[in-house]
Order: structure tokens, then sequence, then C-alpha cells
């Protein structure tokens, strides 16, 4: 340890890259994309840093054209999982043992690495495996991972500094440990950075970890491993396990030394995962603590005093911009039925601009949806809406060589019809236009109308409707906006994660989110102690 007080550096925000035709990141990401989609990745796990094949393979393929084979990736049996359990197990000894500067400059290391050598492997691996766009790859998994890979050292160490009052008499000191125990990390598909996140947050802290990602992810999830390790991250500290989520995570759940669980995905599935660790509760040694962030029915309401074109656009970048699929996408719009007509031709008229197709291609604006358990799923709700409510605008399907759904417009006369209502995670958007005296009820319809509280838009150019709209649903989103559209939270800037049925709230790269991963120690060291138990009142007058 050096003979020093030593100090993070300030973190600052990556800034986007523009890919601009004749740019040299563009080309360069052209050519990685052009590579990557003429190899097929073999992908193990890895446990204690080797690579462990399995031979159970499953693929992993583009979802804009779905029978190019990307990688074949191993599945994790359950041999495999108590070897990452016990690989956790080992590796804590050190980790847990080494100084937050130490940790910190691993992460900060990946974050550069990210910045350059890797920027284009990654935003390349997430386009073509995720079907993301070269913007929305770029804002996710280049920009927000490097921010929370720099940000959190800095916010872990704001936590250590963070000391009780002391006296002449005694020193008291709080010691940030990390748990006991390895820390589960389930991560989603559709955000890369939050599939670096879930598992680098608690390492930064202290803990090790065992990594499950989502199956549909595989290949942005390994090279980011490849990635830590290439940072210096040591053997054991994060294990790779990819596999049957139901499997793998019944083992891990049932582990004694499970510390915790920081996950992000589906409503159900978490709520499943905290069934599972009440049942079991009594056998683990420490209480594990659960972290999830979870779906969404995010809103944007209007009122009469909106700005038209502001508010369009927000419904459009919003509501379809990587097809929906963000857990803090724009799905359920409510606007006073003056401003209706307008608003909907100017976003039917984007919305007939937004070309669909691969992503390769950068003038695309919508790729395809992940597989096709979502285009089923989204289908039907598309097809439910021909019958019942109204589609303004797109409500095409095809997935003959990608898993292509068109940006869709519902309009629905009852706000309580199930597209306003049910998370879709598609391109799908549902408009209630509302009687334009009825503001107070609607902000109430808004607040009641779904168990999530994720995200949520007011647009006005009236202030007293704004504090009005900010007050009433001050339940309803964990993150707000006024006059945006609700996605594109930036790390340091607007820390993430909702509540009621959106999870936790423990708000994804802030302290909130890193006081989760350490259980404190307070130290009290007495200087003089008393030579004697009596108490001077006790003297005989
Ligand atoms: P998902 O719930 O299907 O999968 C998430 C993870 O859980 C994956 O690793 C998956 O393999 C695993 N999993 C699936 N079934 C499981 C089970 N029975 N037991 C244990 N693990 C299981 O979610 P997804 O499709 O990857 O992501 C979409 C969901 O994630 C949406 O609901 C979205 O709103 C949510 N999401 C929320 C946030 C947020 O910050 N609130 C961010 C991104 C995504």
């Amino acid at each position: 340890m050096l003979a020093g007080v030593p100090r993070i550096p300030t973190p600052v925000n990556e800034p986007n890259r523009a890919y601009l035709p004749g740019s040299p990141e563009r080309a360069e990401l052209k050519a990685r994309l052009a590579a990557m989609a003429s190899e097929t990745a073999d992908i193990p796990l890895v446990i204690g840093g080797c690579d462990i094949r399995t031979g159970r393979v499953e693929r992993a393929v583009m979802p804009h054209d779905h029978r190019h084979v990307l990688g074949e990736w191993h599945q994790a049996d359950a041999q495999h999982v108590q070897q990452a359990i016990a690989a956790a197990a080992q590796a804590h000894r050190e980790w847990a043992s080494w100084p937050l500067e130490d940790r910190a400059a691993v992460f900060l290391r990946a974050a550069e690495l990210l910045t350059g050598p890797w920027r284009a492997t990654v935003n390349a691996a997430t386009m073509l495996g995720q079907s993301k766009t070269v913007f929305q790859a770029e804002i996710d998994s280049a920009s927000e991972l490097i921010d929370f890979w720099r940000f959190n050292p800095y916010y872990a160490q704001e936590i250590y500094a963070d000391q009780p009052l002391s006296t002449h008499g005694a020193w008291n000191q709080l010691e940030y440990r990390p748990l006991e125990g390895f820390v589960y990390a389930v991560t989603p598909f559709n955000f890369t950075s939050i599939a670096g996140n879930l598992p680098t947050a608690p390492a930064l802290m202290g803990n090790t970890v065992v990594w499950k990602p989502a199956a549909s992810a595989v290949l942005s999830a390994y090279y980011l491993l490849r990635l830590l390790e290439a940072a210096g991250l040591p053997p054991g500290v994060i294990n790779f396990v990819p596999g049957d989520p139901v499997q793998v995570s019944a083992i891990l759940l049932d582990s004694p030394d499970l510390a915790g669980v920081h996950f992000t995905g589906g409503t159900t599935v978490f709520q499943g995962i905290w069934k599972k660790v009440g049942e079991t509760i009594a056998r683990y040694k420490n209480y594990p603590r659960l972290v999830g962030e979870t779906g969404g029915k995010d809103f944007i309401v209007a009122h009469v005093s909106a700005d038209v074109q502001e508010l369009a656009v927000a419904i459009a970048r919003g509501g379809f911009e990587y097809q929906g699929q963000k857990c803090s996408a724009a799905s359920r719009v409510y606007v006073p039925r003056s401003l209706w007509p307008e608003v909907r031709d100017r976003v039917v008229a984007m919305m007939r601009e937004m070309r669909m197709g691969d992503v390769r291609d950068f003038r695309t604006f919508v790729g395809a949806v992940i597989d096709r358990k979502a285009f089923a799923k989204i289908g039907g709700y598309v097809e439910h809406a021909r019958q019942h409510a109204s589609i303004v605008q797109g409500g095409g399907m095809r997935d003959e060589e990608g898993y292509f759904i068109e940006p869709t417009l519902i309009e629905t006369d009852d706000p309580g019809y199930r597209s306003m209502c049910e998370e879709i995670f598609g391109p799908v958007v549902s408009v209630y236009a509302y009687p334009d005296g009825k503001w107070d009820d609607t902000l109430r319809l808004v607040d009641a109308t779904s168990p999530y509280a994720l995200t949520g838009s007011v647009f006005s150019r009236d202030r007293a409707a704004i504090r009005q709209a900010t007050a009433a649903l001050r339940h309803a989103a964990g993150n707000f906006y006024i006059n945006d559209k609700p996605t594109g939270a930036v790390v340091g800037q607007q820390p993430f994660g909702g509540a009621r049925g959106s999870g936790t709230n423990d708000k994804a790269g802030s302290r909130i989110n890193l006081l989760r991963w350490v259980s404190a120690r307070t130290i009290k060291e007495t200087f003089a102690p008393p030579r004697d138990y009596k108490y001077g009142y006790m003297v005989e007058e």
C-alpha cells in the first residue's frame, strides 16, 4: 500500500462518437462488423480464470438475419455452477483484502480500454447480436458502460470517506466490508452496459461474483469478460456461467453462501427469485441483498399547453428507438383531444420515414426485435389491437429473414385497454386522447393504471401544470422527465431506477447502489480505557 491518501480521478461522461460518413470511427466499426460477421465465435464458460467447454452448445444469431450464426456458446451444467461458487469463494480471500484503489484501477483501466481499443469490438457485438443501430450501441455499450466504470470507483471512494464522529478519547471508524459469500449477477439482453455493470459494481466493492448473462446477449457479454481480463481482473472475481436460467439459478439461490443478487430483467422473474430466497432464508449465512431493476410501462402525459412538435419527437424517439426494447421506453401516451390530431399526424410522418432493417446499414433507425419469443409476444398485442382498438400506423410484421415489427401506433378510447397497461417491450406505443378539461382526472389515471413506476414524462409550457403533475405523479416514476422523453438516463446525471413493480430502486451507477454491496463494520478504539468499574456518582456524600 502506498503511503498517501489516494484520490480517484474525478469522472466525466464519455462523449458519444458521431460515426459520420468519412470518420475514422465509422471505418473502424464497419471493418469490425464485417470481421465479426464472418466468424463463428466459440464461447466457453470462464470459471476461476479457466475456459471450460461443456460441449452442450447454443447458438448466438443476428436477430435481423436469424439464420446467420455469430457464435456458439457452451452451457453450464450443475457441476460448473458449483465450480463457479467455489472459484468465487477462493478468489474472495485475496480480492476482498485489496485496497479500493487497486480494485478501482482495474475498472478504470477497463473504461479506458473501452474508450479506445475495445470500443469497436463491443459496439459491433451489440449491433450484430442484439440488433442495435450504431447510435443505440454507442450510447449503451460504449458511453454508458465507460461511465459506469469511471463513476462507480469515484462513488465508492465517497462511501469509504463517510466516517462517524470521534472524540478525543475514542476513534470511531466504519469499515465497508465486502459481503460474506458471493453475489449472483443476472443480466438482461437489452443493455450491454447493464450486463457490464451488474457483475462489476459488487466486484468493485470487494465482492466476488457468479455472472449469468441473458441467452440472447451472450456474444457481447463474452467480449466484456475478455475486456475485463485484459484490464487485469484477477481469476475467479467474476465467473461467467451462461446456461439455462432456471437450472443455474436454482443451484445458486440454494447456496448458503449467497450474499446478494444483482438482477435486471422481467418483474415476474425477479419476484420468482425473491420468493425462492424467502423460502430458503433460514439456510443462508447472511440475509442476501436483493437488488432488482425490472419492468416498466412508461408514460408521456401532455398538458394542453404542450409544444406539439417537441411532444411528437419525444413519442417517436422515446417509443421506437431500439424497437421499444428499453425498460424506459415510452409506451402509453395521454394527449388532450384538441392536440391529438396534430400530434398524431406529426408522429405518423416520422414513423413513415423510419427505416427498418439490418443495422449494418447505418441509415437504419429500427432493427429487429430480439428473438422469436419476443416477436410472437409483441405480435399478439398488435393482433389484439386490430380487433379491439385502432392501429393508426404500422402493424406490419415479418420474420422470414429477421424478427421485424414495424413501429406501431395504437389509439384507444379505453384508457384501461391492455396495451395501455401491460409491458409489451416492443415498438408499440398506445395513445389515449383525453377530454381537454380532464387534466386532474388524467393525472390520477396515469398514476393508477399500471403496477410499474419506472419512468414517465410530462409535457407542458405551463409551470403550474408541471408542478401539479410532478406532485400527482410523485410515486409513478423513479425517473421523471419534464419536457423530455422518458429514455436516455446518463450515469452521474440521472441515476436510474424505479419503484413499485419496477424494482428496488437502488439507482444503478450511484452511491445508493454501491451501498448494497457492502456490510459496514463499526470499530471503536478507546485510547485510555477506564481502570475502575465504579462511577463518580456512587461516592457517598
Ligand atoms: P428476462 O427477465 O427474460 O431475463 C433477464 C435475466 O433473467 C436473463 O439473464 C435471463 O436468463 C434470466 N432469467 C429468465 N428467467 C429466469 C428464471 N426463471 N430464473 C432466473 N433467471 C431467469 O428479461 P429480458 O428479456 O432479458 O429483459 C427485458 C426485461 O428487463 C423487461 O421487463 C425490462 O423492462 C427489464 N429491464 C429493466 C431495466 C431497469 O433498469 N428497470 C433495465 C433493462 C431491462
